[in-house]
């Protein structure tokens, strides 16, 4: 049973096995096939996968200006895959083997050393990473930037790095604009201009931006500019009206987007510097974007060269001045001793200074009796308004000094106190020349420059002139003035200051004269103090002059600019009243009656006993001086017979007093009685 069980099972293992073999045999030749199937396949797809990458590989060459490269670290040998900067954009993608010192070649002098260096601090570790950038060979003397990277792929058995795998990115382009840009940046940052935006609202504009370089160039910080409330802050005062006013009218204008001007710009340090501006408007966002440039060494050039040429005229205008200053002097000199007054010599001494003094305006004053004071008497050119007419002589640093002062700026001298109400910026240089004769100061003449300033040569050039011009003047001036002294003498009382008989005479005639030409009036009163001989008598002669001088002050007290006081003679004096008739010379010597009927005289120190006058008026209605004298005269008698101390007037003339006089009334009376 065993046996037969035993053979069974070896046969049931048997026929297991064959049929196993047989099964297994069939599965592996099943397996072998599936499997070199699957093989096939998967080549397909590793060829189709390595051809895809292979184009996608070439694709990126031909598109994307890139090349790797890849380094043989033993030998050197470059081998690079792709297209090199160097080949045109058609040329096919080339794999190319380099040696080491063509390589080198390839790279531009002034970067091989560093792309070198870089390399080997790369390879030896000092380095973490291996990226430059730097110009590559196109052809001959054509570079083209690129951006290099590489890293070791393999070691040797030493641990040395035995290849290298880089890539070549071509940046030309892109670097060329970084560096532009850098450089334009740098322009901006450290360079020349000056850019600002500015807004502008109410006629006012505020700095929003400027550029840093105003540190270097203004020394200002550029917070400080924008925190300024106003542009103008910075502008010269000079310029700064001419600016606005040039702002405005660019605002005004429908057009105009672009706004020019030179003006000077204080510097950090308070210095002003010349600056050419130049701006955009934005009207719609109310700004201005604009730049500055400094023009001040141009700027400089350029006034120097204007003040060179106005010297230059100058000079050829002195030159001809010079020649002619001879002849004009002489001229002046022949006629002011033919002169026969002051008036005459004052208009000569103007005609020859405008033409000796071109370029200068002046006047002449002159010595006024006394000494002390000085009047102008003529003036030329556009001579200052605003100085006094009148001034002292020890207001002038010519007159106090005793010899020509010269005032060029204020920071060259001193200004004469007779100038001092000329504003100070109108002041101009000026000079003060006094004239000297026979020991006494006749007058001084005075130029006054039309320029701000004047340069030193020049003034000590006009300085002279006028020198010598005084020199001509003084003579003739103080030979008129004495003659006028002696004229004014020979016509003044010396007791009292009034006008003598002679003058007197000599005046009446030449009114009635004037009279008769032009048929108008004049009047003439008569005057004389009562009972002064009884007055001298008791109170003796010195005070009875007093009394005289008292009573020829109010004369002269009462009287208007043309009309004339006179001492006709002892205590007896007369009006000659131009223009005036009878009737309103009756009221002014009432009023005159009055005034020395209520004075107060004092002498050594007693108030005198009063003192009045009688008066006689007479109006012209033709007839010589005589008879207007006698007519005047006889109503003063009239005056002394009815009482004295009253006016009257004269019946002679046929003209009524017609006046309401209210007090007057009773003389009237008297008179028509
Ligand atoms: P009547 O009112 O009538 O004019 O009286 P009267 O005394 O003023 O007149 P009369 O002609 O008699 O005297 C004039 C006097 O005037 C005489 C003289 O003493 C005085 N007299 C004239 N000239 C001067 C002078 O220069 N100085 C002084 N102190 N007296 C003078
Ligand atoms: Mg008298
Ligand atoms: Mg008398």
């Amino acid at each position: 049973m065993l046996g037969s069980e035993s053979f069974i099972w070896t046969l049931a293992a048997l026929l297991l096995l064959v049929l196993g073999g047989a099964l297994g045999h069939g599965l592996a030749w099943f397996g072998v096939r599936r499997h070199r199937q699957r093989g096939d396949e998967q080549s397909a797809g590793v060829h189709a996968l390595l051809a895809q990458s292979e184009a996608k590989r070439q694709f990126i060459f031909e598109t994307a200006d890139v090349s790797f490269f890849e380094v043989d670290v033993p030998s050197g040998k470059v081998r690079v895959d792709g297209r090199l900067p160097q080949t045109s954009p058609d040329a096919g993608v080339e794999s190319r083997l380099f040696s080491q010192q063509q390589w080198r070649d390839l790279i531009h002098p002034d970067e091989v050393e560093q792309a070198c260096a870089q390399l080997k601090d790369y390879l030896s570790g000092t380095s973490p990473r291996y990226e430059l950038r730097f110009r590559f060979k196109v052809s001959g003397d054509d570079w083209r930037w690129v951006l290099c990277k590489a890293r070791i792929v393999a070691r040797d058995a030493q641990g040395q790095p035995a290849k290298v795998h880089g890539s070549l990115i071509d940046v030309h382009q892109s670097w060329l604009m970084r560096l532009a840009l850098h450089e334009e940046r740098e322009m901006f940052a450290t360079g020349p201009v000056v850019m600002i935006r500015a807004q502008y609202a109410h006629g006012t504009s505020k700095f929003v931006y400027v550029s840093t370089n105003v540190r270097k160039l203004w020394g200002y910080e550029p917070a400080a500019l924008t925190s300024l409330s106003n542009t103008m802050s910075i502008v010269h005062p000079d310029d700064s009206r001419l600016l606005k006013d040039r702002f405005v009218e660019a605002m005004n204008s429908a057009d105009e987007m672009q706004v020019e001007f030179e003006a000077r710009l204080r510097m950090a340090d308070g210095s002003y510097r010349w600056h050419l501006y130049n701006s955009t408007i934005d009207r719609s966002h109310s700004e201005r974007r604009g730049y500055f440039i400094d023009i001040d060494a141009r700027k400089q050039a350029e006034l120097e060269a204007a003040v060179q040429r106005r010297r230059l005229h100058e000079m050829v205008q002195e030159l001809r001045a010079a020649q002619d200053e001879g002849v004009v002097v002489q001229e002046a000199s022949d006629m002011l001793h033919a002169a026969d007054n002051l008036d005459e010599a004052f208009s000569i001494i103007r005609q020859a200074c405008e033409r000796l003094f071109p370029g200068w305006s002046g006047w002449l004053a002159a010595t006024q009796p006394g000494g002390n004071q000085l009047q102008i008497g003529a003036s030329w050119g556009r001579a200052p308004s605003q100085a006094e007419q009148h001034f002292l002589a020890r207001d002038c640093w010519g007159m106090r000094r005793g010899k020509p002062h010269a005032f060029n700026g204020h920071d060259h001298g001193v200004c004469c106190v007779h100038l001092k109400s000329i504003p100070r910026e109108d002041l101009r240089p000026y000079l003060c020349v006094p004239m000297v004769a026979h020991g006494e100061t006749v007058g001084t003449l005075h130029l006054f420059s039309q320029q701000t300033r004047v340069a030193d040569d020049r003034m000590a050039d006009v300085q002279a002139r006028a020198v010598r011009f005084a020199e001509t003047l003084k003579l003739a001036l103080s030979n008129l003035m004495l003659r006028n002294s002696l004229h004014d003498q020979a016509m003044t009382d010396s007791l009292t200051g009034l006008h003598n008989r002679r003058f007197m005479d000599e005046c009446l005639g030449n009114e009635l004269q004037r009279v008769r030409r032009d048929h108008g009036v004049v009047s003439l009163a008569m005057i004389d103090i009562d009972h002064f001989k009884q007055f001298n008598d008791s109170r003796g002669h010195d005070a009875g002059d007093v009394v005289l001088k008292a009573v020829a002050g109010v004369l002269l007290e009462c009287i208007r600019g043309y009309d004339i006081a006179c001492r006709y003679g002892g205590e007896e004096m007369a009006l000659v009243l131009p223009g005036c008739e009878q009737a309103d010379a009756v009221l002014r010597m009432e009023q005159i009656r009055r005034a020395i009927e209520n004075l107060e005289v004092h002498h050594d120190g007693v108030l005198m006993p009063k003192v009045t006058i009688s008066a006689g008026v007479a109006q012209a209605i033709g007839g010589n001086s005589e008879t207007l004298i006698r007519w005047a005269d006889e109503a003063l008698y009239q005056a002394k017979r009815m009482g004295r101390n009253q006016v009257r007037v004269s019946t002679k003339t046929g003209l009524a007093v017609v006046t309401d006089l209210g007090e007057l009334d009773p003389l009237e009376q008297a008179n028509r009685g």
